[in-house]
């Protein structure tokens, strides 16, 4: 049975509605505040255990860090609600019975730990999404040829050129099919799959012996509410996706239908407000779309 570990950022969000976002020495008042949960981490374990089936399936496990605090708690009985309570069976010997298929990083703890992990998933799958994108000498630095699939969006694919290659001049309103051909040309990415989400535009996915394919945003319902959590249900259902694969290769033909699962569910996510809150269950996304 496929289970990934998604190792990352579990934090309290403070949201300040202003507006508009201040300029350089500018103090403005906000008209509005909430907290919510939040962290890169949690939101895709929470994307990825309703994705893959509400969490009692035992398929996702969340490591990261909370304090003792009333937010660490309240964090903690939220991420058991969403990702169940995997019951894990150790044998005499210190085996475990789970065996992690894959491995899902972001970019929002100790670069280190992250690291780490990377270490650890030599064997299995691993998916990073660098948000926020690391330093430049981080990038180049980076065992990017241990990655399997980097998610990223427009932005940060053009951060990771310039870092990459410094001789090509990577303007702002170069087209990203340019940006994403011209990455899967670097060394460092002749192992990987890159997908780039481009918001309401859809999102693209090449590389390591897959050419450019593309699945165009899933319509609306209605307005865009809010998009907080867009990318993160993204990564979430796009993973969810990738286990089922089980270790079968997955081909140019599946890579499209996984892109068209993953934008799907976004979308419902951009239709309601809320970050994890927001983001449909696997039914709800079965059901509008079939
Ligand atoms: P990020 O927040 O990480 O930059 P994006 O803005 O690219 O991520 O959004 C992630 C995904 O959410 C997109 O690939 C798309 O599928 C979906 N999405 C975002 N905005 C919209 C929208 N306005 N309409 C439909 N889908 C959207």
């Amino acid at each position: 049975m496929p289970h990934c570990l998604v190792r990352g950022s579990i934090n309290v969000d403070e949201y300040y509605y202003v507006s508009h976002i201040s300029r350089p020495g500018e103090t403005i008042s906000s008209h509005g505040f909430q907290q919510r949960m939040g962290g890169k981490g949690f939101n895709q374990a929470v994307a990825l255990a309703l994705a893959t089936g509400g969490g009692d399936q035992g398929k996702v496990s969340f490591y990261g860090t909370v304090g003792d605090d009333d937010a660490g708690k309240g964090l903690r009985e939220r991420l058991e609600k969403a990702t169940g309570r995997a019951i894990i069976q150790v044998a005499d010997d210190g085996e475990n019975s789970i065996e992690t298929t894959h491995v899902l990083l972001q970019n929002e703890i100790n670069p280190k730990s992250t690291l780490r992990a990377i270490e650890f998933a030599e064997k299995l799958v691993t998916i990073f999404n660098p948000s926020p994108m690391l330093q430049k000498d981080e990038i180049v630095g980076f065992p990017w040829n241990k990655i399997d699939w980097l998610i990223v969006n427009q932005l940060e694919a053009r951060l990771l050129l310039a870092s990459l290659d410094p001789s090509q001049d990577v303007q702002e309103e170069e087209d990203v099919r340019n940006i994403l051909q011209n990455l899967v040309n670097q060394p460092a990415f002749s192992k990987t799959r890159i997908v780039c989400t481009l918001g309401a535009g859809g999102v693209y996915a090449i590389g390591n012996g897959l050419s450019l394919a593309f699945a165009p945003a899933a319509r609306l319902e209605g307005p865009v509410v809010d998009t907080t959590g867009a990318g993160d249900t993204f990564a979430g259902y796009f993973i969810g996706e990738l286990m089922s694969f089980e270790g079968r290769e997955i081909r140019e033909l599946d890579v499209v239908r996984l892109l068209r699962v993953a934008t799907r569910a976004a979308a419902m996510c951009v239709e309601r407000a809320g970050t994890v809150d927001s983001m449909p269950k696997r039914e709800e996304v079965e059901r509008r779309f079939g």
